[in-house]
């Protein structure tokens, strides 16, 4: 594939954080990965892949890897809802992912029969991926979002008027977490700001494939705050903050230069 044609990819779980942007696409057509919805058009003249992954980790990096192959994209972008773990944050808010991790990776400590359960007993394990400058696979707790994409972040921020936009850690596993307690411990062992079911397995894969990746995450519930349900309305604006963050992104350059 030549340079100029590679695309950008970003990936959405559900419909509703992912229809935004592709009603924004000129040029679409429909390029499904087996029963995987994924569109790629152009938005702004620049080449684009919506990839809609469903819920969850696996999904998420089946369809980065996928799309890596398909596409060797310039970056991938994992965006969509969130959970807070920072009481200070409100739905609406965004969080850039500076860096991922995977909160289902870890090891508990030896507790014999019958002396129970205490899931705050663990070490933290992290996850493989290959390092390019070690040459090896190495297991890191933490992945870090890519510099240029998240620059290209901080200037969309600066036109975001439905909430702050906040940097910092965002946690991934395959869970929902309700219990305030819960969400005190991981906020206090990962220093994360909010949780999600996606991102880290995304950056995880697009490391090793030296794909330049980062996180965006609006809050769509806080539990800290209320037990309201899901805020919906929060995907189409998430998807209006990452085409901004796109247009950045290119006027910064990195169209058509691979
Ligand atoms: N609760 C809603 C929404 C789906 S939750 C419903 O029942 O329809 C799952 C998706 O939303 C995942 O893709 C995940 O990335 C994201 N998500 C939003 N809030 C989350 C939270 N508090 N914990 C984990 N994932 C969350």
């Amino acid at each position: 594939m030549q340079a100029q044609q590679r695309p950008v990819v970003v990936q959405g779980a559900m419909d509703v954080e992912t229809q935004h942007i592709i009603a924004h696409l000129t040029e679409s057509h429909e390029e499904p990965f087996g029963p995987f919805r994924c569109v790629r058009g152009l938005y702004e003249g620049q080449p684009l892949v919506v990839s809609e992954t469903q819920w969850g980790m696996a999904n998420a990096s089946a369809l980065a890897a996928l799309a890596i192959a398909r596409y060797q994209p310039q970056a991938v972008i994992s965006q969509g809802t969130a959970g807070a773990h920072d009481p200070a944050l409100d739905v609406y808010d965004i969080v850039l992912g500076v860096r991922t991790a995977n909160s289902s990776a870890w090891q508990s400590h030896y507790r014999a029969a019958g002396s129970g359960v205490d899931y705050r007993g663990l070490k933290k394990l992290g996850v493989f991926a290959w390092d390019e400058r070690q040459k090896a696979f190495t297991q890191e707790v933490y992945h870090e979002g890519d510099a240029v994409l998240l620059a290209a972040a901080r200037q969309a921020a600066a036109s975001y008027r439905r909430g702050r936009v906040v940097e910092g850690t965002i946690t991934t596993c395959d869970s929902w977490n309700c219990e305030v307690d819960r969400i005190a411990f991981l906020r206090e062992s990962y220093g994360s700001l909010a949780e999600e079911m996606e991102g880290d397995a995304v950056a995880q894969v697009c490391q090793s494939f030296g794909v330049p990746f980062l996180d965006v995450r609006i809050i769509s519930n806080s539990i800290l705050r209320n037990q309201d349900p899901w805020d919906l309305g929060t995907g189409s604006v998430c998807q209006d903050f990452v085409l901004a963050l796109l247009r950045a992104y290119w006027r910064q350059g990195h169209e058509a230069i691979g």
